[in-house]
């Protein structure tokens, strides 16, 4: 196991000569496993300069070529999967079968992205005017790059390359400096895939490496995944620099739990959805409305068993629910939060600070913690958590349940529980959030439809893969041609109109 990580540059592993690292952690164990390099402009540019310098020869591979690239990619991952999930788990914390989880989500993408011959097909009008026909195509933009955040270490980065480079563009990945292991390893396998060198390019860095990319002339365009500061930050400067720039931001989804509900069955998805990964999903559920008050007693009721029968394990233990918290940091920033809901007058039904898993005391965890009667006053409601924490709220009404997610500064997902489907076509029609599951808790979309939140989720106006992916990832040109038929030479002063 790689003790140093550096970056991955036009095909090469290479160290990093900036001076600075970070620290990875095994947060099972709360120990540094790695450092990892910090990359200066000077190698951000050196990674531009190789993706620049691949990217016209592999916009030039026919697509039906790029895409037998694409699978080739998909089956070396798959071949290397155990592998995969284990670093990954070992680096973030979620346990073994989520991380698979995570891969495979990403490959889901990059099924998706096999289909790129079909996808990049252009629109034609024969006869547009006398001897005139109209054509469009999609052309790559050129150089792109990604940040990405340390919750989906595969997931997110096979959202924006799989696609990127698909269209034949050429990519530079930033990824987490909390857990560049499997970044680094995707880069190796495109190459063995068949992927040209510079092609898919890695820098590990932090805000040096992030304002390089936002600055740098030779990008045309950056998509970006993380909190919501960083988002809008991201998004001002690279717009600013003139760049196509797309920004996911964090989240605070809702689950709506009618009284009409399977409540057995709404129970087990939202703790499944809250608690899993520890929470530190940006489509987690930290948030159950429940409409009427019998509902939230029988709510709260039903919960509690449930959570306390959750597992908290080291991420190899096969039986665990979730694992410990990607650092100590940000065990704390959730313990503050924890104290800041008592403080503000919630109840807290179950307390998760101050866990410890025997034989892994020095690791980062973190029980599970309820709260009931929370209100939208409440600063813990207002911001994200991300850590295993459920906020239970009471609202009297439907019309009441619609509005809290509807008027939260995030708009990532909602869920509604309900067995009444005009009610859920009513609340999908409605509510005011980008992406909404209807008796199911964590409405990612499948690959070929598109991921992006609403408000402060999303900064820019494409999401993620599917077709939304296909436009961010090319600009269309469109061609009018005319072949004359031997006529005398016409010339007019006059704009061209159908007329
Ligand atoms: P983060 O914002 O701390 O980091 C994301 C990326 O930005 C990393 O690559 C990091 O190196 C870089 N970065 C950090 N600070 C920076 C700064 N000051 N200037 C420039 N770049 C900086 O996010 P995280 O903690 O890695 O990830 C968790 C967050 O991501 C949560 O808010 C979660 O909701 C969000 N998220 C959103 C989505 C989505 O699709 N909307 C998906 C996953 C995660």
């Amino acid at each position: 196991m790689a003790d140093q990580y550096g970056h991955f540059i036009a095909g090469r592993a290479v160290p990093g000569d900036s001076g600075r690292f970070g620290d990875v952690f095994n947060p099972s164990l709360g120990e540094v496993k790695a450092r990892v390099a910090l990359a200066s402009s000077a190698e951000v540019d050196r990674a531009v300069q190789a993706a620049a310098a691949a990217q016209p020869d592999w916009a030039a591979v026919n697509p039906q070529r790029r895409a037998r690239v694409m699978f080739q990619f998909k089956a070396l991952v798959e071949a290397n999967m155990d592998e995969l999930a284990r670093l990954l788990s070992e680096e973030h914390g979620k346990v073994v079968a989520d991380a698979k989880g995570d891969l495979q989500r990403g490959l889901e993408v990059i099924e998706f992205a096999c289909g790129i011959p079909h996808l990049l097909k252009g629109e034609y009008t024969e006869g547009a005017g006398p001897r005139i026909d109209v054509y469009s195509m999609r052309q790559p933009l050129g150089v792109a790059a990604g940040i990405t955040p340390f919750n989906f270490p595969a997931m997110i980065p096979m959202w924006m390359f799989g696609i990127a480079v698909a269209c034949g563009n050429s990519f530079v990945l930033k990824p987490s400096e909390k857990d560049p292991g499997v970044p680094l390893r995707l880069a190796e396998l495109f190459l063995e895939a068949g992927g040209p060198e510079g092609v898919l390019n890695v820098v590990n860095g932090d805000k040096e490496a992030v304002d390089a990319i936002l600055t740098h002339p030779g990008i045309s365009a950056v998509s970006f995944v993380g909190s919501s500061d960083i988002a809008q930050y991201v998004y001002a400067t690279g717009t600013a620099h003139g760049k196509r720039v797309q920004a996911m931001g964090g989240a605070k989804n809702h689950g709506i739990v009618l009284p009409d509900a399977d409540l057995d069955q709404a129970v087990s998805d939202i703790v499944g959805a809250a608690y899993g990964s520890a929470g530190e999903r940006c489509m987690a559920l930290p948030v159950a409305v429940a409409v009427g008050d019998g509902t939230a007693d029988r709510l709260i009721e039903r919960l509690v068993p449930e959570v306390e029968k959750l597992k908290v394990g080291i991420s190899t233990d096969p039986d665990a629910h979730y694992g410990p918290v990607v650092t100590a940091a940000h065990r704390e920033r959730i313990e503050r939060y924890i104290q800041m809901g008592v403080d503000e007058g919630a109840e807290l039904v179950m307390d998760g600070r101050g866990f410890e898993l025997q034989g892994y005391e020095q690791g980062f965890f973190i029980g599970p913690s309820l709260f009931d009667r929370v209100t939208p006053d409440m600063e813990t409601y207002r911001d994200e958590i991300f850590g295993p924490v459920l906020q239970v709220m009471r609202a009297d009404t439907v019309e009441e349940a619609v509005r809290l997610p509807s008027q939260h500064q995030y708009g990532n997902g909602v869920a509604i529980f309900t067995r009444n489907g005009q009610a859920a076509r009513e609340f999908a029609k409605r509510v005011n959030v980008g992406m909404v599951g209807i008796n199911v808790p964590i409405p990612v979309p499948v690959a070929y439809h598109t991921f992006g939140g609403w408000k402060r989720s999303a900064f820019g106006d494409t999401n993620q893969h599917g077709t939304e992916g296909i436009r961010f990832y090319t600009h269309v040109k469109t061609v009018t041609q005319r072949w004359p038929e031997g006529q005398e030479p016409e010339q007019s002063f006059i704009i061209p109109t159908m007329q």
